[in-house]
């Protein structure tokens, strides 16, 4: 193989994307022709732009890695792509190299974002159908009111590390077969702060936050549900030193009902009738998320049968309106007769012709035995 791709950037080969890249950078703003215009240089920089090409390009890498050369004119994934057509390789990266990215030089912040936070909170379905405002307690990191967040006793203040003069990395010249290569690190002194504090706060022993409990009133939409997380911007962890709080999420867990069922925004209840109820018809009260309603059971009702009352569910949480209330309806057979009673079921069993016993009927007539067989077979 004609050139190590590795060996021009200076990286080992199981180096990440990201170590490649910073490898490239380095030695792209340190050969640059704008910068170093020596025609050596300059044969050294299309070196180091074809060997980036190659190595930021998983699917080049991956030909090279396995013994091709991507740029030459058959080594696969398309002639054009080579170093000759497309100039001097990823231009953004070049750009980077010397414009882009000064964020990550200099002393990291001492202040970081607080992490989010989670609480589980739980209301019953009246709640979750109407919406509810609640009262929480929370314990998260707030700001340190002793030191305001700084980290330093009360009276003195971070000062500049001596080790790295403030710039919160140190530097290393090491000579390998590329010449003089710079490499930093972070202080170890100050851990890339930049700053120490000689006397931390006592009351949060330098971190700029203290664990407090607060109460905090929480508006619940109507329509949530199991698992709803309901998003407070800012009331999370407030971070390492007195940094922006995240997030708290309340997330809700809805207490189960006695008498009714939730399925979507939906719900569901049963009621029991009597068979003399189901045959004549009644009116049966009962107690709806709104109040006292009766339910109208009309004459001949079926056990199985439902009664939807429109627009009696639960709120749906986006889009307005609400889900359905299902009554479903189960037909009650008198367990215990008395002599009058059974006289007079008797008597009207014989008026109606249902003196037979149901499981006399021919298969093919309607009652309950040809429906169980149409059941089984699936029909
Ligand atoms: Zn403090
Ligand atoms: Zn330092």
């Amino acid at each position: 193989m004609a050139t190590d791709y590795y060996a021009v950037l200076g990286v080992r080969r199981d180096a990440s994307q990201d170590e490649i890249k910073k490898a490239f950078r380095r030695l792209a703003r340190e050969l640059h022709p704008d910068v170093n215009p020596d025609p050596k240089t300059q044969e050294r920089f299309k070196e180091i732009n074809a060997a980036y090409e190659v190595l930021s390009d998983p699917q080049k890498k991956q030909v090279y890695d396995l013994g091709g050369d991507p740029l030459s004119a058959n080594g696969g994934g398309g002639g054009a792509g080579g170093f000759g057509a497309g100039g001097f390789g990823n231009f953004s990266d070049i750009m980077d190299a010397f414009f882009g990215n000064a964020a990550q030089r200099g002393p990291r912040s001492r202040t970081r974002r607080g992490q989010d936070a989670m609480i589980r909170l739980e209301i019953d379905l009246n709640e979750a159908a109407f919406g509810t405002t609640k009262d929480i307690q929370v314990d998260t990191a707030v700001v340190c009111n002793t030191c305001s967040g700084e980290g330093a006793a009360p009276g003195t203040s971070a000062q500049t590390c001596d080790m790295c003069r403030g710039r919160g990395e140190v530097s290393q010249v090491t000579r390998s077969f590329l010449g003089q290569v710079m490499t930093s690190r972070p202080c170890p002194q100050c851990q890339g702060f930049g700053t120490v504090v000689p006397t931390p706060c006592p009351e949060c022993a330098g971190d700029g936050r203290i664990r407090s409990r607060r109460t905090l009133t929480v508006k619940i939409p109507a329509g949530v549900d199991n698992g709803t997380r309901i998003q407070l911007a800012g009331e999370g962890e407030v971070g390492p030193g007195g940094g922006p709080p995240g997030d708290l999420y309340v997330e809700i867990h809805e207490l189960p009902h006695s008498v009714f069922q939730r399925r979507g925004d939906d719900l569901h209840c049963t009621v029991t009738i009597p068979m003399t109820a189901a045959a004549l018809g009644t009116k049966c009260p009962l107690e709806t998320l709104d109040g006292l309603e009766e339910i109208d059971i009309r004459p001949g009702t079926q056990s199985g049968q439902s009664v939807p009352l429109h627009g009696r569910g639960i709120t749906h949480l986006r889009g307005g309106g609400r889900g359905d209330l299902i009554v479903h309806v189960e037909v009650m057979t008198p367990a215990k007769l008395d002599a009058e009673q059974e006289r007079l079921l008797r008597e009207l069993a014989k008026l109606r012709g249902e003196e037979r016993p149901l499981g006399q009927f021919q298969p093919g007539q309607q009652g309950l035995f040809s429906r169980l067989k149409d059941a089984f077979n699936g029909r």
